[in-house]
């Protein structure tokens, strides 16, 4: 079983995709292990993406990030990394294929919609920066795991 990180960006927000989207997700038979709507602060956004720092579209990625209501979400599932990528489409738009949530919704790179983690450290760094970890918990809120699962 694994984990990753998936979060509709404020264009996905915006536009009303969450639903779409979550059903894709759910529809493939990932299960749904958290979620929470919320605005993301330049720092957060600047940490999440780390690793484009020094590229010439960070300064528009990071005002984007944080220009409305992002869906942050935790899926759970045999592959669930690699998989939620698939779902999801290549990075610009233009080239994700039709099935894809790329493919299917978005035109341009600079609003493509959706992020999902690209590798297990990715998803653990992620997850952790979103949710907090369990032994930190960013804020007060029951523990998933604690919950039976549902069928
Ligand atoms: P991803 O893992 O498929 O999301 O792609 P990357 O990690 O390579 O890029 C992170 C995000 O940066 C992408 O999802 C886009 O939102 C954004 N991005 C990538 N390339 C460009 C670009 O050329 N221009 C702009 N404005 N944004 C970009
Ligand atoms: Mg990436």
């Amino acid at each position: 079983m694994e984990r990753t990180f998936v979060m509709v960006k404020p264009d996905g927000v915006r536009r009303g995709l969450v639903g779409p989207i979550l059903t894709r997700f759910e529809q493939k038979g990932f299960k749904l292990q958290d979620l929470k709507l919320m605005m993301i602060d330049r720092e957060l956004a600047e940490q999440h993406y780390g690793e484009h720092r020094e590229r010439p579209f960070f300064g528009e990625l990071v005002s984007f990030l944080t220009s409305g209501k992002v869906c942050a979400m935790v899926w759970e599932g045999p592959n669930a990394i690699a998989g939620a990528r698939l779902l999801i489409g290549q990075t610009n738009p233009a080239n994700a294929a039709p099935g894809t949530i790329r493919g299917d919704f978005a035109l341009e790179v600079s609003e493509n919609i959706i992020h999902g983690s690209d590798s297990a450290e990715s998803a653990g760094r992620e997850i952790a920066l979103f949710f907090g970890d369990a032994e930190e918990p960013d804020i007060p809120r029951f523990n998933i795991d604690e919950i039976d699962s549902y069928p």
